[in-house]
């Protein structure tokens, strides 16, 4: 994949739209989260998200996403060890089990990313840590994504949090700028160095994405191709906001309409 990617600024306008695709992104991956509940198979959780793009009238840039060969559906969902771009399917879900939602919206014109790690039931005490930190991971990077500031300060900022609780950032997969295209210029990975790389500018708009693994940072692809779990099989964990740079600091595209999260019932404070 080349990097040689347009940066886009995006004006006040089409951030509003970018908003709204945002508001919708949510209410997908809230619907989705929904679904995630013992017995659900992922392809019940791509079905929910689906229902909701469709009652809007957006389609989600996933589909036919070029790839190995063109993804198969508007939702990457991955169970445990599966970190990004599982396939939903007739996989089923089973208490104790956390899983990802990653979803894209496209309205007029412009893309929503985001992505969630929900629990299914009762999960284990390391299961609860690592959705805690990995979505504290993602805001502790979004605080940094402010005008001035360059990319290694986002991208050093989540692996400073995420290795200081002992837990592991991938290498191999990065956060993106967003906008007309799923996938813009630059490249945030979820590792770097302070002070280093492009500088933050208003009207940039960047799909932040940590992906966090409890045993190893080594990953590997399965048979189907897309499907990417953890190199030793331990658990892993994905969360994603679209946040704009702008004058007044970072604002996130990706909440629901009244601000919430999705993917919690009740406000829990991380
Ligand atoms: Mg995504
Ligand atoms: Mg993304």
């Amino acid at each position: 994949m080349s990097w040689e990617r347009q940066i886009s600024i995006k004006s006040a306008h089409e951030l509003n739209i970018m908003r709204h695709a945002g508001q919708i992104n949510a209410e997908a991956l809230q619907a989705a989260a929904d679904a995630a509940i013992p017995g659900a198979t992922t392809a019940d959780l791509n079905a929910a998200a689906e229902a909701v793009l469709k009652s809007y009238g957006v389609f989600s840039p996933f589909y036919k996403y070029p790839g190995p060969y063109p993804y198969p559906a508007s939702t990457t969902v991955s169970v445990n060890e599966e970190l990004v771009h599982g396939i939903p399917g007739k996989r089923v879900l089973l208490e104790g089990d956390i899983v990802s939602i990653d979803c894209g919206a496209v309205y007029e014109g412009f893309v929503a990313d985001s992505a969630i790690t929900v629990p299914v039931g009762q999960v284990s005490d390391v299961a609860r840590k690592l959705l805690t930190l990995t979505e504290k991971s993602l805001y502790v990077g979004i605080e940094k994504m402010v005008a001035g500031n360059r990319v290694g300060d986002v991208s050093s900022a989540v692996q400073d949090f995420v290795e200081s609780q002992g837990f592991y950032v991938t290498r191999e997969y990065t956060g993106h700028g967003v906008g007309r295209e799923m996938h813009e210029g630059p490249q945030v990975p979820n590792y770097g160095i302070a002070g280093r790389g492009i500088i933050l500018r208003p009207g940039m708009t960047i799909a932040l994405e940590p992906m966090v693994l409890v045993g190893t940072p080594a990953t590997r692809v399965l048979k189907d191709q897309w499907t990417v779990i953890s190199y030793d099989h331990s658990l892993t964990a994905h969360f994603e906001h679209s946040v704009a740079v702008t004058e007044e600091g970072p604002r996130i595209l990706t909440l629901l309409k009244d601000g919430g999260r999705p993917g919690r019932k009740s406000p829990e404070t991380v």
